[in-house]
Formats: C-alpha cells, structure tokens, sequence
C-alpha cells in the first residue's frame, strides 16, 4: 500500500482585488500563506456579475516565473507586447513560461455572465528565470478526460491512470487536474512522494483520505504517492517539485534577490524588457 497523503494544513481563501479592479479570491500568495514551493500564487476569479470582472487586468509584465491560467467558465481574450494573441474558453488552460519577460494584458470577451477561472504562479529557478518568453495554449477538447461513475478527470498537466495531459517542458514536473467527484470515492492519484501537493475546492465538499475540505479552501498535503479523494465536489490537484532557492518578489516580477528585482524595474522602465 503505497504511502497516502493527508491534509496538513488548510488555507481559506481572501476576497481580495487585483488588475483594474477584478474581484477574486486568493489562497497562495496572502499573508496565511505567502508562497507554497514552487507555487507563488492561486487566484480563484468567480462570478455571476460582470461588475466583479470586467475591468481585467489591462497591461502588465511578468518576468522570472510561469502563469497557469485555467477556465472552469467564460472567455478571457490575451494579448501580448510580441504580437501573440489568444483566446481562451470555457475548459482551457494556457501555461505561459514568462521567463525574461512579457508585457500582456488579460481582459474578460464578455460584458455579462458567469465567469469563473484560476490563475497559478508557478517559480523558475535561478538558471531558467531568464529563457525567452513561451505559451503552450491549449484547446478544452485538447485537454483529456477521464470519465467514470466516481467523477470526472481532466488532465491538463501530469499524469492518471495512465493519461497524460498536453502541457510538457516544464521545470517542476507538474500534476495540475479539475477534478469532480461524485459522491464516492475516484481512483488513487499518484504523484511523487517528495512533490509539493494540494487541492483547492471550488464546489462542494471533496475529501482528503477521509478528511473533509471545504468550498474555497486550499488543503495543503503531506508527503507520500497516494491521493485518495472522495465526496461530492469539484476541485483542482496540483502538485509540482519544490525548488528551494530564495524568492525576492514584488508585484508580477519574482527573482532570487533583490538586485535582480531592482534590474527587472530597471530594465521595463527603460524599455529593455522582453
Ligand atoms: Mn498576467
């Protein structure tokens, strides 16, 4: 039998307000808990009202690490500085390596309905901080899913039950699932014993080896390969190789120190970005 994760600790995500005025909810990168190695940041953009939304985040760089943004539902238009442009709907993903730079906005392409999605910050290290800019944009009926009277499994990052998703080339290694379980228990999960692991619930009510997780709660998970999960909800599973450097953050910019901080202010005021 092989070991099985338990919950560890459980964070409650923050209302909070981000890009032009965009209510979310926050669970990494808040002071509960400030970052989750190799993950930086987990916003959960949910609403029935366009006010909640519809500002966006108009343009705004990133360097020195990866955005994961997935949609539950709705549409987001993307544009960036190079020219790249993309739309991403109801059951797709886009896992955009920022790497030395991008300067793009993220706008909702719609004025009413419900919109409801998550972005995840994902850290470089040090040596890959600075590769050039990538997009794996991924279609909803490129992502597989796993159908069984249990619930429902999309991979978009990862592997289960011998499915693997589409998003590849990506330093931590990483397990990223929607996962819906429907009243009983879905078949194990298996990840790396030593990756960093957790859920966060976004309906219902989903269980970690017995151990019930809440709507809008991010259940950090203790080490082993096994993630058995049961009840009736929808969560993300996300897991990813810690990297263990130092973290020197500000705003959309994460580095290793400080001076490398200040030279990415430098180099975007200066137009030196991308
Ligand atoms: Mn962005």
């Amino acid at each position: 039998m092989p070991n099985e994760r338990r919950v560890a600790r459980k964070v409650t995500a923050l209302p909070t307000s981000d890009g032009a005025g965009v209510n979310l909810k926050r669970s990494i990168g808040i002071p509960a808990l400030d970052h989750l190695d190799p993950f930086l940041l987990l916003d959960n953009i949910e609403s029935d009202a366009a006010e909640d939304y519809i500002a966006g985040f108009p343009e705004h760089p990133h360097r020195g690490f990866e955005t994961v943004t997935y949609m539950v539902e709705g549409r987001m238009h993307h544009r960036d500085s190079m020219g790249s442009e993309g739309l991403l709907s109801s059951g797709g993903a886009q896992w955009m390596t920022a790497g030395r730079g991008v300067i793009h906005s993220e706008m909702p392409e719609q004025e009413e309905g419900r919109l409801h999605g998550f972005q995840l910050w994902v850290n470089l290290p040090a040596v890959r901080k600075m590769v050039p800019a990538r997009y794996q944009d991924i279609q909803p009926n490129a992502i597989p899913e796993i159908e069984s009277s249990y619930g429902n499994v999309r991979v978009i990052a990862g592997e289960y039950s011998g499915v693997k998703g589409p998003i590849n080339g990506i330093h931590v290694n990483p397990l990223f699932m929607d996962v819906a379980v429907k009243g009983g228990a879905i078949p194990t999960i298996f990840v790396p014993a030593k990756h960093t692991a957790f859920i966060y619930v976004f309906s219902g009510e989903v269980a970690v080896a017995g151990h019930a997780v809440n709507s809008d709660t991010l259940a950090i998970l203790g080490e082993g390969e096994a993630i058995n999960l049961s009840g009736d909800g929808r969560t993300l599973v996300v897991a990813g190789a810690p990297i263990r450097e130092s973290i020197a953050r500000h705003g959309p910019i994460v580095m290793n120190t400080e001076q490398e901080l200040r030279q990415a202010f430098k180099d975007f005021r200066s137009g030196n970005f991308v």
